[in-house]
C-alpha cells in the first residue's frame, strides 16, 4: 500500500517549514528527498514518523489516516521505522539488544516474532543481512562509524516495516564508506521490499540510489521525477543549478531557437523543459560547454581559475560580470587569462 502526503502545511510559530506539500510514495519505491539545509526535508520525515503533527493536511500510511491537525497516530503504532543521521544508539545496550528492543517496542511486529525463538532467529537473520553476525555482543563504544550505522539499519528493518525513513544516514561517515554503504542500502532495499524515503542534501546519493527524486526548496516541492528526468530536464532554475550545477543564460526563445540577451548569438534547443523556456532561460551544465578561441561570434569570457580533477579540468570563466563553470576533458586544455568563446556541446 502506498503512503500519501496530502496538502501538508507545517508551521513552527510564524515560520512555515512546509507549504502545501503533496506526495505519494509508491509501494516498494526508493524515493529520495533532495534539498539544501533548512528546506524542510527532516520536518517531512518527522511528520511521517509521527514525531511531529501537521498544521494542516493529511498523512496516510498503508492507506490509513496516520495524521491530521486533529488526530495523530503515535510512532510505534505506525508501520514505519526511522534511521537517524546520528545513529542514535544507546550506550548501555549491545548490538543484539538494540535489535531486540526495536522488535519489542514496535507494535507492528508480525505475530511470529512474539515467540522468543522466532524473534531470536529474526535477530540472527537481520544481523547477517547487515554483516554484523560476529558483532552481536559488542557495545556501541566498541564499533566503528560504519558498524554503528549498520546497527541502526538492522534495528530499523527487524520489525519488517512497510516504510523505512532515512534521515541523511550516511553523512557522518567518511567519503569512501559513504559510497560502500550506498550499495549496502540498495541491497537492503531489494531484500526488504519496503518503501524507502531517503533524505539527503547530496545530489550524487539521490541520483545514484533513488527510483524517483523529490527536489525541495524553501518548504516546497520544486520537481518530482526519475534521476534522469531531474538531471536532464530540470523544470526550475533551482533544480537546474542545485542538481546539475547548470549555468543559466537569459535571452528570448523563438520556437526552437534561443537568442542571447547580451549578444547576437543564437543557440538551438536540445530538449530544455518548457518551464525553463517560459522563463526565457537556456541551461547548460558544466560538461555541456565547449570553449573556442577561434570563433569570435560566441559569448566571450576570460578564464579565471583552472582546477585539475583527475578525469577532467574544471574552469571558471568570467562572462560579463558573472561566472560560468565548465568541465573539459583533459585533452581540451586552456590557460588562466585566456579569452574564450562559450559554445554549447549539445
Ligand atoms: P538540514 O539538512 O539542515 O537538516 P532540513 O531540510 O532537514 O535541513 P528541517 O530540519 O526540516 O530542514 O527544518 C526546516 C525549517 O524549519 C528550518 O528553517 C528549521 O529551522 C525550522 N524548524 C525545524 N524544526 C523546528 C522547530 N521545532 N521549531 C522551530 N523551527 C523549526
Amino acid at each position: 500500500m502506498s503512503t500519501s502526503i496530502i496538502n501538508i502545511n507545517k508551521q513552527f510559530g510564524n515560520f512555515q517549514a512546509l507549504k502545501d506539500v503533496n506526495l505519494t510514495v509508491k509501494d516498494g519505491e526508493f524515493l529520495a528527498i533532495l534539498g539544501p539545509s533548512g528546506c524542510g526535508k527532516t520536518t517531512l520525515l518527522r511528520l511521517l514518523a509521527g514525531f511531529e503533527s501537521p498544521t494542516d493536511g493529511t498523512i496516510q500510511i498503508d492507506g490509513k489516516e496516520a495524521a491530521t491537525a486533529k488526530k495523530v497516530i503515535p510512532p510505534e503504532r505506525r508501520n514505519v521505522s526511522m534511521v537517524f543521521q546520528s545513529f542514535a544508539l544507546w550506550p548501555h545496550l549491545n548490538v543484539r539488544e538494540h535489535v531486540q528492543f526495536a522488535m519489542k517496542y514496535h507494535r507492528f511486529v508480525g505475530p511470529a516474532f512474539k515467540e522468543k525463538q522466532k524473534a531470536e532467529a529474526r535477530i540472527d537473520e537481520v544481523l547477517k543481512i547487515v554483516g554484523l553476525e560476529q558483532f552481536g555482543s559488542r557495545m556501541p563504544g566498541e564499533l566503528s562509524g560504519g558498524q554503528k550505522q549498520r546497527v541502526s539499519l538492522a534495528r530499523a528493518i527487524a520489525p519488517e516495516p512497510q516504510l523505512l525513513l532515512m534521515d541523511e544516514p550516511l553523512s557522518n561517515l567518511d567519503a569512501e564508506l559513504r559510497i560502500e554503504m550506498r550499495h549496502e542500502i540498495q541491497k537492503l532495499h531489494r531484500l526488504t521490499k519496503a518503501s524507502i524515503l531517503y533524505v539527503t542534501h547530496d545530489q550524487g546519493e539521490a541520483l545514484a540510489m533513488a527510483d524517483r527524486i523529490v527536489v525541495m526548496n524553501g518548504g516546497e516541492i520544486e520537481q518530482i521525477g526519475t534521476p534522469e528526468q531531474i538531471y536532464d530536464q530540470p523544470e526550475t532554475p533551482f533544480v537546474a543549478t542545485f542538481v546539475g550545477k547548470a549555468n543559466l543564460f537569459e535571452g528570448t526563445w523563438n520556437g526552437a531557437t534561443f537568442t542571447h540577451k547580451h549578444a547576437p548569438v543564437t543557440w538551438e534547443d536540445y530538449g530544455i523543459s518548457n518551464r525553463l523556456k517560459e522563463q526565457n532561460l537556456y541551461a547548460l551544465r558544466p560538461e555541456q560547454i565547449r570553449l573556442s578561441t577561434s570563433d569570435v561570434s560566441q559569448i566571450r569570457g576570460t578564464i579565471v581559475t583552472k582546477q585539475f580533477q583527475g578525469k577532467e579540468y574544471h574552469y571558471v570563466i568570467e562572462v560579463g560580470g558573472r561566472e560560468i563553470v565548465v568541465d573539459l576533458p583533459l585533452h581540451e586544455q586552456f590557460e588562466i587569462g585566456e579569452e574564450v568563446g562559450i559554445v554549447p556541446r549539445v
